[in-house]
């Protein structure tokens, strides 16, 4: 796409979100009812409609007659939180410990960026023009040296974040997308609850799915380290990511 023509739909992305932050009731008493007409159910991108207002069980299409859920093209099944625990419990029993948290964190990083290729890379998600402008070799050097194209990152990355990780059950999530080093933090993370109280951070699953969300969009791998944990009784779970080498 021309880069005049993507700048001005950045530019318009960033008006509107301004303008609807500035608007909560437009959002939560019309746009939200528009976001969820038929016509809007089928041909809005999910990113759309939760712009706004949508929230993620408005985006969920249930086929009762199948047995299926569907998330704007992603099909999904629904577990409950205790599986944390019992797949962890289940591996460790099998693997040992420290090989346990090896997969965990693989699980987490593989199921985040195979659920974002497949989500966002094959448009099933987000409009063409913005899923062009990520994953990308040097994406985070570009969000950081425009301020417009920073700031539609960073709502849209919170927006998704809410979508998936917050009306998913997986706690309060928040990342600095457009800071060095990337942070990532989480309030009621569900491992720390299930796995907890421990002497030492137990959201293995949590830091592959940040590293994995991070690598999608920035376009180059990280590795998230969590730096301290609800587990170990602080006020929440902390995420640091760095490159990894080549
Ligand atoms: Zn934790």
């Amino acid at each position: 796409m021309n880069s005049k023509i993507l700048g001005y739909l950045v530019g318009v992305n960033v008006r509107m979100t301004d303008f609807l932050g500035k608007h909560p009731l437009l959002v939560e008493k019309v746009l939200r009812r528009i976001a969820n007409l038929p016509l809007s159910r089928k041909y809005l991108k999910v990113i759309v409609r939760a712009f706004m207002g949508a929230t993620a069980f408005d985006c969920h299409l249930v086929d009762v007659e199948k047995g299926r859920v569907n998330f704007s093209g992603v099909e999904e099944i629904i577990m409950p939180a205790v599986m944390v625990k019992i797949q962890r419990q289940v591996l460790a029993e099998i693997l040992g410990e420290e090989e346990a948290e090896k997969a965990f964190y693989e699980m987490g990083y593989e199921g985040m960026y195979r659920e974002m290729s497949y989500g966002i890379g094959e448009g099933r998600w987000i409009p063409g023009f913005s899923a062009s402008l990520i994953n990308e070799t040097g994406s985070a050097d570009k969000f950081r040296s425009d301020p417009s194209l920073g700031r539609m990152i960073e709502e849209s990355t919170a927006l998704m974040l809410r979508l998936i990780a917050m009306e998913g059950g997986w706690g309060n999530v928040a990342s600095n997308i457009l800071e060095e080093p990337i942070k990532v933090t989480v309030k009621n993370s569900p491992e720390a609850r299930w796995l907890g109280p421990s002497d030492k951070p137990v959201c293995h699953m949590f830091a592959g799915v940040s590293a994995g969300n991070t690598s999608f969009i920035n376009g180059v791998k990280y590795r998230a380290r969590e730096t301290s944990c609800m587990a170990m009784g602080a006020p929440c779970c902390v995420f640091e990511l760095e490159k990894e080498s080549a």
